[in-house]
């Protein structure tokens, strides 16, 4: 048997619902300690049991684990919920009932409230086994719920891994053939618009006119695929985040007037007048130079072609943080719906100029990915008849931070 200080351990036998059931009993009483062992053997429980008092009782439950703990109190000018410090340091998961005589109305609730499995009175022990089966029932229960909560966390974590991991090869094949497109496409073009060339330039033979219109043709229709290869790639490696600018101190004169030699020629035919108008505090800039003489040429570009009469102007000045290119022209102009549409890709409005002309249709989509990339953007405003306004914006402190 057992003293409130020893270790005892005894198997006994048969309760039927439940497997053999590890007990630590605290308690300063040795009489009750028969008396509980009693009610539960008369009750078929098959379990195990430890005796301590309550304050040994830390060393056994930091030693070993418990399926429920009996805790016979008598109550003294502190309430039962006072004496638990043990419990709720070391074994707040463990049930514990509390074996008492009649506690007062205020202290029974705050023992309910307290998060104790149950309390059985003294007089009434014969309650306590199936207290007892009820107590380790639910703290099974509880325990199944967290196990299963646990697995689930667990089955939800090796998805969201699984899913980085597939997204980890998407993102790889994707770099794959981007640059396996960027090798397997340009090439031939490339091949085809200089051999076209070749023949254009009648090198290795004269062309009767028939042969002439169809070489010309296949020329310029080289050099539509090639832009639209180019763009197209530029654009997927902007959205698949390869894409790396070279940001430097560029000469603001210098690349707008660089810009504008790009158009000039077809400006000149039309008979456009080309406009620079720079702010004459306005001297660098830090962007990366290939990039935003892109964007410059591509706005100048779209600007001389949808414009019949009139003048394409250059603007740059500052605007608060940001240094501002207004890419302005006197041509068809550009309705509000519409204007909603042109940074989409493939958004071409139908017009006789882009029927003759045909662009790509991306160049704006690129242009302004470009811009945000440089952490500005572009903006538009246009009415219908009188001619549109494109400005590109790229942040001035960009120029503090390479000085
Ligand atoms: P592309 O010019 O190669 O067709 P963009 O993306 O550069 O492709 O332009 C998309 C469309 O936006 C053009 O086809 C044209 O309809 C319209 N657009 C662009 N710039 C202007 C402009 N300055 N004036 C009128 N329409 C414009």
């Amino acid at each position: 048997m057992s003293n409130s200080s020893g270790l005892v351990l005894q198997p006994r036998q048969k309760f039927h619902q439940i497997s053999q059931v590890n007990l630590l009993i605290v308690t300063e009483e040795n009489d009750d300690i028969t008396r509980i062992i009693a009610t539960l053997e008369a009750a078929g429980l098959n379990f195990f049991y430890e005796v301590t008092s309550a304050c040994e009782s830390s060393f056994y439950l930091s030693e070993k684990v418990y399926d429920a703990i009996l805790y016979d109190y008598y109550q003294t000018a502190a309430s039962p919920l006072d004496k638990l410090d043990w419990w709720y340091e070391l074994a707040p998961n463990i049930p514990l009932i509390l074996i008492t005589d009649i506690l007062g109305d205020e202290v029974a609730i705050e023992c309910i409230r307290s998060g104790i499995s149950g309390y059985v009175l003294r007089n009434n022990l014969f309650k306590l086994p199936d207290a007892l089966k009820n107590s380790l029932i639910s703290s099974t229960q509880k325990q199944t719920t967290q196990l299963t909560k646990i697995r689930q966390q667990q089955e939800y974590i090796k998805q969201l891994e699984q899913e980085k991991l597939s997204w980890q090869a998407a993102e790889a094949a994707k770099q794959e053939l981007l640059s396996h497109l960027h090798h397997e496409l340009r090439n031939p073009i490339a091949a085809i618009i200089g051999f076209a060339g070749m023949l254009k330039d009648e090198i290795y033979g004269s062309l009767n006119p028939r042969q002439m219109q169809y070489i010309c043709a296949i020329a310029s229709s080289g050099e539509h695929l090639l832009d639209l290869v180019n763009d197209y790639l530029d654009l997927a490696k902007i959205d698949a985040q390869q894409e790396t600018l070279y940001p430097e101190k560029l000469a603001v004169e210098e690349i707008c007037r660089a810009s504008l030699a790009m158009v000039q020629e077809k400006a000149r035919t039309k008979g456009l007048e080309l406009i620079l108008k720079l702010d004459r505090q306005i001297d660098f800039c830090v962007a990366d130079k290939l990039r935003l003489k892109q964007i410059l040429v591509n706005l100048l570009s779209n600007a001389v072609k949808f414009t019949e009469v009139g003048s394409v102007t250059l603007q740059v000045e500052y605007q608060s943080q940001m240094l501002a290119f207004a890419v302005i022209d006197t041509g068809i102009g550009i309705s509000p719906d519409n204007q909603q549409k042109l940074f989409q890709p493939f958004q071409q409005i139908k017009t006789s100029i882009n029927r003759r002309d045909k662009g790509t249709g991306l160049g704006l989509a690129l242009s302004r990915k470009l811009a945000r990339l440089h952490g500005g953007d572009i903006q538009l405003t246009s009415t219908v008849g009188k001619g549109s306004c494109f400005t590109l914006y790229i942040p001035r402190t960009l120029k503090e931070q390479v000085e």
